[in-house]
């Protein structure tokens, strides 16, 4: 951005990348590009600061090599997840609705589990929202309480049964009857005598774990401070991105993690086959003179989520708006009654109790929706060089479409992109996330 002046060099060299084989996990010789111009700085925008933007900083800072000046600037016009991040019903497992492992799904558990673990590390020592030292906020990232699927035809039954047998140890799916589920949680309601329990499936409070995530972020730069080595820079700017052209000549590299809002800038809209949906979660307290939400109470998946939040709080979604462009978090009066008499209903058929719970507010959040493929509905990552035309003196990756599934995603992939971007090498991005642009050049 030409206004912006933030580099004591306003004449960037352009980095000659080597084409490097691809490799599984980072190495000095898939970092060797940037890291043979240890005084050239490698100069990063990253545009958006939700699970996309953040899982990448996160990484590009861990696998950058020590002697590497690296800075960061990321530029997100509401601030740390001011998108659908910011407003998602946190729930996270591996599986589809049928309970089957979806694609690469051990990956994107392993390293989700591993990025939640910096999170809370990084929110233990001091509280993010409220500056305040604390003892322990792990519970403030995730709630631990597991997930309970009921199965609801009897075709699902049994698909759902065969389904099971390829769960993750990491991530056991435990088949319940009746009775094992109301010991589990009573009152609750198995039309078909049958519900599927994932112990270890969490529920993040989203809004906290990326403000946490955002502080390992800069922990890692202050760490490689204290070490001596290259210098690292972390910056985040409050402000909007109206067009690519803004960000030329000032970096080396620009990653693109805008959400469903990505197809608003003028060099890419209608060029990615993406499509947006918006959702509305609407919360839910009990009254003081009724007994809550057992405490290990797991959360509910069925047509409509049960996400819990503590013994008198919970938060139910989602509608599913095809097509709309509002991205915004408020909801209207009339959008959120649409909402309570849509989910309602749902919800009353697995938990009846929930009539009882009083609507205190809702909020909304638009999903960047990737086609559906053989393999389900994969993000869509790569350098989009090719796909935005003309020659650029800087390279533009594209994170989006992480769909309905961003927390799943997110992390395993923001470690594939740091690789590649250190790299210069699209090639260690698995084929089926960047396939996509073969169809999209052709257009
Ligand atoms: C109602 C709802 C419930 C969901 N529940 C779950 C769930 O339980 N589990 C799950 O895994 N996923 C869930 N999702 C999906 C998940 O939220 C998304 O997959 C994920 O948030 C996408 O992350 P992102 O970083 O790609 O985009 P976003 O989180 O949308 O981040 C994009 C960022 O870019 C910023 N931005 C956009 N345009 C501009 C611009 N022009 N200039 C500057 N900044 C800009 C935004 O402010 C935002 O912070 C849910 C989604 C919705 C809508």
């Amino acid at each position: 951005m030409k206004s912006l002046n933030l580099w004591p060099n306003p004449n960037p060299r352009i980095l000659q990348c080597r084409s490097i084989p691809p490799s599984p996990s980072p190495s000095p010789s898939s970092v060797q590009c940037h890291s043979s111009l240890t005084q050239h700085p490698l100069r990063c925008a990253v545009l958006g600061a939700g699970f996309a933007g953040l899982s990448v900083v996160w990484h590009l800072f861990k696998q950058c090599p020590k002697e590497l000046n690296l800075s960061i600037d990321i530029y997100d016009e509401v601030g740390i997840g001011g998108g659908a991040s910011g407003i998602s019903g946190g729930l996270l497992h591996p599986y589809s609705p049928k309970v089957k492992l979806l694609w690469e799904g051990a990956q994107c558990w392993k390293e989700s589990m591993k990025l939640l673990r910096i999170a809370e590390e990084a929110s233990v020592s001091k509280d993010c929202r409220t500056g305040e030292s604390v003892e322990d906020m792990r519970a403030f990232v995730a709630h631990k309480r597991g997930i309970l699927r009921p199965a609801t035809d009897m075709k699902n039954v049994i698909k759902l049964n065969d389904n099971v047998k390829t769960c993750l140890p990491s991530c056991r799916v435990e088949t319940l009857n009746n009775e094992k589920a109301q010991s589990l949680l009573p009152g609750v309601c198995l039309p078909f005598n049958t519900a599927f329990y994932m112990p270890e499936a969490l529920n993040i409070d989203s809004q906290h774990y990326l403000q946490a995530l955002y502080r390992g972020c800069e922990n890692l730069v202050k760490e490689s401070s204290t070490l001596g080595s290259g210098q690292k820079q972390l910056s985040l700017h409050k402000r909007s991105v109206h067009k690519l052209s803004d960000f030329e000549g000032e970096y080396d590299a620009v990653l693109i993690c805008l959400g469903a809002k990505v197809n608003m800038l003028p060099e890419i809209s209608g060029r990615l086959p993406l499509r947006t949906c918006r959702g509305v979660i609407v919360n839910l307290e009990l009254p003081d003179d009724m007994i809550g939400y057992p405490e290990n109470g797991p959360s509910i998946l069925s047509d409509a989520w049960i996400a819990v939040q503590g013994p008198r709080s919970v938060n139910v979604g989602s509608t599913w708006e095809w097509k709309s462009m509002n991205s915004s978090s408020n909801v209207s009066s009339d959008e959120a009654s649409n909402a309570v008499l849509q989910l309602l209903p749902k919800a009353c058929t697995i938990y009846p109790g929930i009539k009882d719970w009083v609507f205190t507010g809702a909020r909304g959040g638009l999903r960047a929706m990737p086609p559906l493929t053989a393999l389900g509905s994969l993000p869509l990552l790569g350098c989009i060089n090719d796909v935005i035309g003309r020659n650029h003196s800087c390279k533009y990756w594209l994170f989006g479409g992480l769909g309905s599934r961003g927390l799943l995603y997110h992390a395993w992939l923001g470690n594939l992109m740091a690789q590649a971007v250190l790299s210069c090498n699209e090639k260690v991005i698995p084929a089926e996330l960047t396939s996509w642009k073969a169809t999209q050049t052709k257009m």
